[in-house]
């Protein structure tokens, strides 16, 4: 018997940031890791940070049973799903206790990885900044109730009022993100294990039952993305998951969620599984039709109108517009209407907290914005009966019209913009002028951009910034790090140079710093994972480049040595990808615009007698959208913004770009049309899939498949790398094969960068001399 039948509250989010309003988790993780404070004062703060994030979302209007869903996670929501029903790779068997369960030690060794064993690998999460631990799953693997951590949480959240609504990743999705365990069998899916784990979540459900909890929600988002198996199967997957949790009887009522994009056609087979209410992510997914609703009169349907992925306030009249539509909809499908409650996207996990603590936004930028306690209150107002719908001018229908937003110059120089200016001239020509003009050896030696980022280095920095260190001291601080690195690199002898970065804190926030069009936050932190966040820039306006941004640190690293010093610029995609981007223009725009200004930069730096320039495009694949059908537009407005930025020009210069995933495969079509001289890409984890794909006849241009796994402080011998050199000469040849890392080295120390850099030079002079 379910244990109650109240319906879910009129509003209620997805889901809620969970690191604090002051990144609490993070510093009580990094204290407790670093043996600064013992476990009990850590579990005294991670559940003082609970009290009041419960407390705040009550006082925000959530303060009734299972109206604030409960997003608190140690590190990952994948994998406390994944302990939670037993899923622990083999070599981590020792973490576990005698019930197969997991302390928080266990999980943080899982996460981080320890001395011997490497961490679950980690991975974005759909289209977001957010990464997840990829649970690894054999068919040996034994599945059972292992965790539940999920169910203290709930009856500790009845301590500080009503209860939470607890919150997991759905059976489905778990399995479709996770990973078969090494040595499992050729041709084993993870999928095999599903009707295993569905028990184990039902076991999982009879605990939250037997808690008291009315609700809980399970998350789905594999179901708005194109998978590996097709749109029937996934139809028939649900049947044989939720609807099997559906058909017990000892649980809660279940929401399910389908954040971060339509669902399409799947929406009559969610319905049909006999959840008691399904969400919908009505931003990028449209309102179902009258026969799409077939089988709601049974279920309660939950409208993601609010965005919680953005920064923009909603505009309450259309969402309320659409809201009524929704209604009209559902009656005509036979359901009832009063019961539709209203949400947002995705979770509010990709937002700041709020923006009540934001002093410095202009005040015209700050009326535009909600971050996520602005957009709860949205919700509630939405819920209620303030909102007409219909109405014009609704509350908070606020225009973005203030000073910035549209600047006629940068407009008319885009719309000025012709196909000429995105071409070079044919790559063997560029080749043979590069050739010339630069004088490299073949398997040429270089580096990704960044050298590691000593205290030093970033001691000025924070100092300049505070006003404590003026220009000139920061000036002298940073070519002072700039020369070392200069004279590091041509003791080790490498063939291309770079500055290595020292001026960075981060590789979008300084272009955003430089650029117009974007605003800072001061405590706009966001998750990436565990506990590490970033504070996205907010592009609220057209951007453009008032002044040179790179050029002399470039040039002054230039000035030092005779060899080349690559100039280093981050790409237009990846600054959309880690900004908060204006929604009020197709984001193909907004990508020339940032094209264009970098291709001021890229001109410059070459007038100033650069002779390479390296434009990294890390997120190229990670805004990629989760539907086949779309790719065919995001890339082709993704590549014409890079070649917009680097077509300026001439045959000699050489441009390179870099780019920072496994899955080289999924893009290769798009790497080869940015047209790049050379890229570099990450390739630790699937190397043989990369060469396989850049033989000479599908992609003739240089390429650079990293030799060193820079995430790991571990220092690759020579000979691997002469090895894997001698591999990628054989498919690539001698003249386009680059020998370099297979990222940035501002996290590494130096003195596994220094032995590592030595061994990738001695590798490649041994393979080059044996051509
Ligand atoms: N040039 C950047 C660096 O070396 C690239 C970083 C990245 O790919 N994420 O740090
Ligand atoms: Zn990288």
């Amino acid at each position: 018997m379910t244990t109650q039948t109240t319906p879910l509250p009129a509003a209620t989010p997805v889901g809620y940031p969970r690191i604090g309003p002051d990144r609490e988790l993070k510093k009580a993780e990094e204290a407790y890791w670093a043996g600064r404070i013992d476990h009990a004062e850590f579990a005294r703060r991670t559940r003082e940070l609970r009290r009041a994030t419960r407390g705040r979302l009550a006082a925000l209007g959530l303060s009734a049973a299972a109206a604030a869903p409960e997003s608190f996670s140690l590190y990952d929501q994948v994998l406390d799903a994944a302990l939670a029903v037993g899923i622990v790779p083999d070599r981590f068997a020792s973490v576990l206790d005698a019930d197969g369960a997991v302390d928080d030690d266990g999980l943080f060794a899982l996460a981080r990885g320890t001395a011997e064993k490497s961490p679950l690998e980690m991975t974005k999460w759909f289209d977001t900044n957010y990464h997840y631990l990829v649970p690894e799953i054999g068919p040996e693997t034994e599945l059972h109730l292992a965790s539940t951590r999920a169910v203290e949480l709930f009856t500790e959240s009845l301590e500080d009022g009503a209860g939470t609504r607890p919150v997991l990743v759905g059976p489905l999705t778990l399995l479709l993100l996770a990973k078969a365990q090494d040595g499992a069998p050729e041709g084993f899916d993870p999928l095999d294990r599903l009707d295993d784990v569905v028990e184990v979540y039902a076991q999982l459900l009879a605990r939250f039952a037997a808690a008291g909890a009315p609700w809980v929600q399970l998350d789905e988002p594999a179901l708005a993305a194109d998978q590996r198996v097709s749109a029937t199967e996934l139809a028939e997957l649900l049947q044989r998951s939720l609807g099997r949790l559906a058909a017990g009887t000892d649980r809660p009522q279940l929401l399910v969620t389908t954040p971060y994009g339509g669902i399409g056609d799947l929406l009559p087979a969610l319905l049909a599984t006999g959840a008691d209410a399904v969400h919908l992510d009505l931003t990028r997914g449209e309102l179902p039709t009258v026969e799409q609703l077939a089988g709601v009169d049974t279920v309660q349907l939950v409208a993601g109108l609010v965005e919680g992925r953005s920064v923009w306030r909603t505009e309450l009249p259309t969402a309320a517009a659409r809201l009524a539509e929704l209604r009209r909809r559902v009656t005509a499908a036979g359901g009832a209407p009063e019961e539709v409650a209203v949400s947002t996207s995705v979770s509010l996990q990709h937002v700041p907290h709020t923006l009540e603590a934001e002093t410095s936004l202009p005040a015209e930028l700050t009326a535009t914005l909600a971050f996520a306690d602005e957009k709860i209150t949205e919700l509630v107002t939405l819920a209620g009966d303030e909102v007409a719908p219909g109405s014009v001018d609704g509350p908070r229908s606020v225009p973005r019209t203030f000073e910035g937003v549209s600047v006629p110059a940068v407009r008319e120089r885009a719309a000025a913009v012709t196909a000429a200016d995105a071409e070079r001239a044919d790559y063997t020509v560029r080749a043979e002028a590069q050739r010339r003009a630069l004088g490299l050896p073949d398997l040429p030696t270089t580096t990704i951009g960044s050298f590691p980022q000593i205290p030093e280095v970033r001691r000025a920095r924070a100092a300049h910034r505070r006003g404590t260190l003026d220009d000139a001291g920061y000036e002298k601080a940073m070519k002072d790090e700039i020369a070392r690195v200069i004279s590091l690199q041509e003791e080790l002898g490498l063939d291309v140079l770079v500055h290595g970065e020292p001026e960075r804190n981060d590789m979008v926030q300084y272009f955003a710093e430089h650029l117009e069009g974007f605003a800072t936050t001061e405590h706009g932190w966001v998750q990436s994972y565990g506990s590490r966040c970033t504070r996205p820039s907010i592009l609220f306006g057209d951007v453009h480049r008032p002044a040179p941004i790179t050029v002399d640190w470039a040039t002054y690293a230039q000035s030092l040595t005779p060899h080349p010093v690559k100039g280093m610029l981050t790409g237009p995609v990846t600054i959309l990808a880690w900004s908060f981007v204006r929604d009020d223009q197709p984001l193909g725009d907004t990508a020339a615009q940032v094209g264009l200004a970098l291709r001021d930069e890229v001109r410059d730096l070459e007038a100033a007698g650069i002779r390479i320039v390296q434009v990294d495009e890390p997120a190229l694949r990670e805004l990629l959208p989760l539907r086949q059908a779309a790719h065919e537009d995001y890339l082709d407005w993704s590549v014409r913004s890079f070649r917009l930025a680097t077509s300026g020009v001439q045959d000699a210069t050489q441009i390179h770009t870099h780019l920072c995933y496994s899955e080289f495969n999924v893009v290769v079509g798009a790497i080869d049309a940015l047209d790049a001289d050379v890229t570099s890409i990450e390739s630790a984890r699937s190397r043989g899939e990369i060469l396989e794909a850049v033989d000479p006849d599908s992609f003739p241009r240089g390429i650079g498949p990293g030799v060193w796994d820079i995430h790991s402080p571990r220092v690759p011998g020579a000979e691997e790398i002469t090895e894997q050199l001698r591999r990628a000469r054989a498919v690539v040849g001698p003249e386009r094969l680059w020998v370099n890392p297979d990222c940035g080295l501002k996290t590494r120390g130096y003195a596994e960068t220094e032995a590592s850099l030595r061994h990738l030079v001695q590798a490649a002079r041994e393979v080059r001399a044996e051509a």
